[in-house]
């Protein structure tokens, strides 16, 4: 920052002209050591390119872009002439500031010198006697023209002036320069042209402060036939006249003004740090993020604080901690560091500790503390494209139709058909305040009814999202950028309607699908408002039983459900870790989601029956159909109270087969549970639980409290450890790993501990200690090549040199296709392989397994999976060595008859699955299940081996399906 001193300034000067002023500031500034001789050249040819002359008596001499070799140093140095020089033009200067800058820092000197532009002041300066008289009339603070660095940002996404004056104006209202009204008032339509793509617009109502905020679009946009790009937003005083700011816009935006000078402009605007600011980082903990809840509950802690508070994804693109969408719209996910900064002298500032402290404590959410987070980049948010609307190539003309099963339990009843509502209302208006009024009637209606329903919310999950609706409805932001389009005459439902459209796509475009969904939130809670500006009424609900079929459906739906009435939710799009499908499960509504968009041409009235946990539904079903359904729902409950009730029988099937059934665990809470669900061990113990929980690595002993803790209550049963399995996709915020194109190509499992045998070897270590006398048995995960099984067994048998062990296996995990393949050449070393059909599923079929559209045709019981488990059971029984499964596979109904007829050993589970897994083997023939997957092996593709499988066990089971009657 450029500083004036008294020291600076040069009293009682005096020059014939306005060369010979030149000539004496060049003198001055050569004496300071500022600059050489050759700088008044400069000086000179800048006052023929435009004079520098600014207004009450002041000019800023400076030199041209030729003349920079001439600066030594930075500075300012003013000569006081109380005779005057005559400037040309008629204009009398009585103070010359000399610039010499290299950077753009004269920007700063005209701000100061702008206080000059808003008074009376030439007389003053004429007469003034000392350097302290001077000093302080260009420090007249009040009245000065603000123009500094946080009010200027680049890189806003504006559609048009308005919104672009809207960026504007939070700028200026953030530092208090105006307050409410400005906005308001403010007419776009009377835009100044400054120069190409540069435009002012001046505000004069709600001004606290003179004060130019700069703010520089993405992209070059329309406006009135031109071109627009930047815009200068002045809060003007009545004091500042339109020809005295003419003249400072003249200084800024010249039109001669050189390249360079452009530049220094253009550098200037680009600054977007906000040193003043105090500033405080913090590492989102969240499992899942910022999303809604935790958001909501950031927004209420802050917004009744006086002064700013904002927050960016790894400091940069601040927004308000206020609003709710724009905290949304970051799109902050778990691992990323949120910067905070808070309006200096404000509550905000006070608040900003206790702020970052509740970020870190999961604003709400069970988290685990994290202190240190390098090791994942930003995610970078997708540019807001076109959405493409895919169709699904492999629906059959006459398949029998299936959504996704997202809360368990048969249903049936009558079907309430809701299809989406459009409203008409008119565009434009010309009573704005009308308008404005009645859109904070709509809002306060929509509220108040919010307010109710949360009160009377039969499940805290259910409050919560009204909580967070709630908070949508107060949003400063939203409600702003609204008001905003009432203000350019577009009615209430109009502006409404365009504006949560506008936040909702943001939000729907950004990487998070539960961000994502929360799109659906924003317009749930918009549609009420909607219909209440519209004069429409929400549509009444029967109130006897019904199954509700919608296009979707909004959290309020379900929430406004009477549990009594309403026997089954069907909705034509949808996932099952959607905000409805959360709380369907939560009302104990069986649903199914996703289930295509010929579900809305149903008739009110018509019959319809699901299956929650299939997905499964049927239209018009015949009479036999809905009693065998029931009779499913009946049988289904007794099996698995069965099931349960006989958990610690082995599972052995009706022809003497043994299959051992393990618990796979991720969590040290399931393990004493796993024991009395019947679990005989533990097939995969996932150990990043022990790592993931962890802010930094832990160290061995820490390590072996944990994994004790497992041993300990599986008694003598077997525990097979996986090793560390982070990297890729499941980063570990303290382990650096670089930004990789395919995380699950990259550095994974086996491939990430070999590069880090310190790490490894701790965590072999404290297996060994912790499970002596204990059946251990270790794993490696992702092993690709025999090389790095041999590199992983030689790093294990350094830490067994030192840490003997008598009851150890050794085995890997066959999650890669080319370890399948080669398990004739694995097979002589290990003691055992445990499959992960997760793993081994994506990378046969190259599916992601999290996909969201790919991900349901990566069935694990395609044919080609099949024949690399059959690949890796024969020649592990070849050399005598047992198999297992831990991948989801091993709990599907469908599945379990095939992998027993491939001859996997044992099947290692999730713990509500074991006592159900473990009940189905003892159903079943071995010898019946080998002839099922020699067929199986045989078969084109997953589906024909599903219905194989599915005949087989309607012969086999008291299973049925829906369709079966
Ligand atoms: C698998 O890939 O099947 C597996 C069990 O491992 P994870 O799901 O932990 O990757
Ligand atoms: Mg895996």
């Amino acid at each position: 920052m450029l500083a004036l001193t008294l020291d600076h300034i040069f009293l009682q000067q005096h020059a014939e002209n306005k060369a010979d002023a030149l000539a004496l500031l060049a003198d001055i500034l050569v004496k300071e050591n500022l600059t050489t001789d050759d700088y008044l050249q400069g000086l000179l040819d800048r006052e023929n390119q435009s004079t520098t002359y600014l207004g009450q008596g002041i000019a800023i001499p400076h030199g041209t872009q030729n003349s920079q070799d001439a600066i030594l140093n930075t500075g300012v140095r003013i000569a006081h002439f109380p005779k005057g020089v005559d400037w040309g033009n008629d204009n009398t200067v009585y103070l010359a500031v000399a610039i010499a800058t290299k950077s753009d820092e004269h920007l700063q000197v005209l701000q100061l010198l702008t206080s000059a532009l808003n008074k009376e002041v030439k007389d003053d300066i004429r007469q003034a006697k000392t350097a302290d008289d001077i000093l302080a009339i260009l420090n007249a603070m009040p009245e000065s023209l603000v123009l500094h660095e946080n009010l200027i940002q680049t890189g806003v996404k504006a559609s048009d002036l308005d919104e672009l004056a809207y960026h504007g104006y939070q700028l200026l209202k953030a530092q208090n320069l105006v307050s409410a009204g400005f906005l308001t008032n403010l007419s776009t339509k009377k835009a100044i042209f400054l120069q190409p793509n540069v435009w002012a617009v001046l505000g004069d109502t709600a001004v606290n402060q003179p004060a130019v905020a700069i703010v520089k679009n993405s992209q070059v946009i329309d406006f009135n036939q031109q071109k627009l790009q930047t815009l200068v937003l002045i809060a003007n005083h009545s004091s500042l006249d339109q020809q005295k700011l003419q003249q400072l816009l003249d200084v800024l935006f010249q039109s001669d003004l050189t390249t360079d000078d452009r530049r220094k402009i253009a550098g200037q605007i680009q600054a977007k740090t906000i040193p003043d600011w105090q500033k405080q980082t913090v590492v989102v903990p969240n499992q899942h993020g910022l999303h809604a809840r935790p958001a909501t509950q950031l927004v209420n802690m802050v917004k009744g604080l006086s002064g700013e508070i904002k927050v960016a994804v790894d400091g940069v693109n601040f927004v308000s901690a206020k609003s709710l969408t724009n905290l949304l719209a970051l799109g902050a996910n778990y691992g990323q560091t949120l910067t905070f900064i808070a309006e200096p002298n404000s509550e905000s500032e006070q608040a900003l500790p206790k702020v970052i402290r509740a970020v870190k404590q999961g604003l709400g959410e069970t988290v685990e503390p994290i202190v240190q987070s390098n090791a994942i980049d930003a995610t970078s948010q997708s540019e807001i494209g076109e959405n493409l609307t895919w169709v699904d190539p492999f629906v059959m003309p006459n398949a029998k139709p299936k959504g996704i099963g997202a809360s368990q339990g048969v249903a049936v009843g009558q079907a309430v058909v809701i299809t989406p509502k459009t409203y008409a209302y008119q565009q434009t208006s010309n009573d704005n305040q009308a308008e404005k009024t009645k859109l904070q009637q709509a809002i306060e209606q929509v509220k108040q009814s919010l307010e109710k329903l949360i009160k009377t919310a039969q499940k805290k999950e259910i409050a919560e999202i009204f909580t967070a609706h709630l908070a949508l409805l107060d949003d400063p932001k939203l409600l702003s950028d609204v008001n905003q389009k009432i203000e350019n005459n577009f009615t209430a439902p109009y502006a409404w309607h365009h504006c949560i459209e506008q936040t909702a796509k943001v939000q729907e475009s950004l990487n998070n699908p539960l961000l994502a969904e929360r799109a659906m939130d924003l317009r749930d809670v918009g549609d009420k408002v909607l219909a209440l500006l519209c004069g429409e009424n929400l549509a009444e609900l029967p109130t006897d039983s019904y199954i509700l079929v919608k296009h979707d459906l909004m959290p309020s739906d379900v929430a406004r459900l009477d549990s009594r009435y309403v026997a089954g939710i069907l909705t034509a799009v949808g996932g099952a870790s959607s905000h409805s499908a959360i709380v369907a499960r939560a009302l104990g509504i069986p649903a199914v989601v996703g289930a295509g968009a010929q579900v809305l041409q149903v008739d009110r009235g018509t019959q319809i029956l699901l299956n929650g946990l299939t997905g499964e539904f049927v239209i018009n079903p015949k009479q036999p159909q809905i009693e065998h359904a029931i009779a499913l729902q009946q049988s289904q409950q007794q099996f698995a109270k069965l099931a349960l009730d006989t958990a610690q029988q082995p599972a052995i099937t009706l022809d003497k087969h043994h299959i051992e059934v393990a618990v796979n665990i991720g969590d040290l809470k399931h393990a004493k549970d796993a024991v009395t669900k019947g679990a005989e061990g533990v097939g995969l113990l996932r150990t990043e639980f022990v790592f993931m929980k962890h802010n930094t690595m832990p160290d061995v002993q820490t390590q072996i409290l944990d994994y004790k803790k497992v041993f300990e209550a599986m008694a003598d049963r077997p525990v097979v450890v996986r090793t560390l399995d982070v990297g890729g996709d499941k980063p570990l915020p303290y382990l650096v790993i670089n930004h990789e194109e395919n995380p699950f190509l990259g550095v994974r499992g086996v491939r990430l501990t070999l590069r880090r045998p310190d790490i490894f070897k701790e965590q072999l270590t404290a297996l060994v200690q912790a499970s002596q006398g204990k059946d251990l048995r270790i794993m490696f995960p992702m092993i690709a090549r025999l090389e790095e099984w041999q590199k992983a067994c030689t790093i294990l048998d350094d830490v067994l040199a030192n840490n003997p062990h008598d009851k150890l296996q050794v085995g890997m995990m066959i999650e890669v296709p080319s370890a399948a393949i080669m398990a004739e050449k694995f097979a002589p070393y290990v003691d055992f392989f445990s499959i992960g059909t997760n793993d081994l599923t994506q990378y046969t079929l190259a599916i992601d397994r999290g996909h969201p559209v790919l991900s349901a045709e990566a069935d694990g019981l395609h044919p080609s999976v099949l024949r690399l488990i059959d690949n890796t059971v024969k020649y592990a029984h070849k050399h005598g060595k047992w198999v297992g499964v831990c991948g989801e596979l091993g709990a599907d109904t469908e599945a379990i008859p095939v992998l027993l007829g491939l001859g996997v050993d044992e099947l290692s589970v999730s713990l509500n699955q074991i006592p159900l897994v473990k009940m189905q083997i003892r159903n079943l023939s071995y010898q019946s299940c080998q002839s099922l997957a020699t067929q199986a092996l045989a078969c084109d593709t997953a589906t024909s081996v599903r219905a194989l499988s599915q005949d087989f066990l309607s012969h086999h089971q008291q299973q049925g399906s829906l369709y079966e009657q």
